[in-house]
């Protein structure tokens, strides 16, 4: 076996995070990282129609930031997501801010997310409306 995230964490990341205010998402994500799939977490044990042993199992952490276990839940994600996008074209729109707001961001996020998307939509609309813009994108 290669080696994990997890053993990277063990080597050192408790004393990188002992040295530095981290925020607690932070710690908790590395935390599951190295809980995940060890006996702590607890498992299970796989037997054949037989009853004979086929492995035994630890269980997965299930956080999101975790290499073994977000990507299978990341995959489930995007499988929901693709249900519901529109039967027809339409554009995907990311909106980014400057890093600086990432503190107000958090505990504000879903008083952020309406006043970010109302001010996307006028200036989305603002532009539909502008012939310049027009005539550059067909240019
Ligand atoms: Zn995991």
């Amino acid at each position: 076996m290669g080696l994990r995230l997890a053993d990277v964490l063990a080597i050192d990341a408790g004393r990188y995070l002992a040295g530095r205010h981290v925020r607690s998402v932070v710690v908790r994500a590395y935390e599951a990282i190295l809980r995940c799939r060890t006996a702590v977490l607890g498992g299970h044990v796989a037997r054949c129609e037989n009853g004979h042993v086929v492995g035994v199992f630890y269980n997965g952490c299930r956080h999101r930031c975790c290499p073994r276990c977000g990507w299978g839940l990341g995959r489930r994600w995007l499988e929901r997501r693709s249900l519901t996008l529109l039967g027809c074209g339409h554009h995907h729109v990311i909106l980014t801010l400057p890093h600086v707001f990432n503190e107000l961001w958090l505990p504000n996020y879903k008083l952020f997310g309406r006043i970010l998307f109302k001010a996307r939509s006028r200036r989305s609309r603002s532009l539909g409306r502008t012939p310049d813009i027009l005539v550059r994108r067909r240019g």
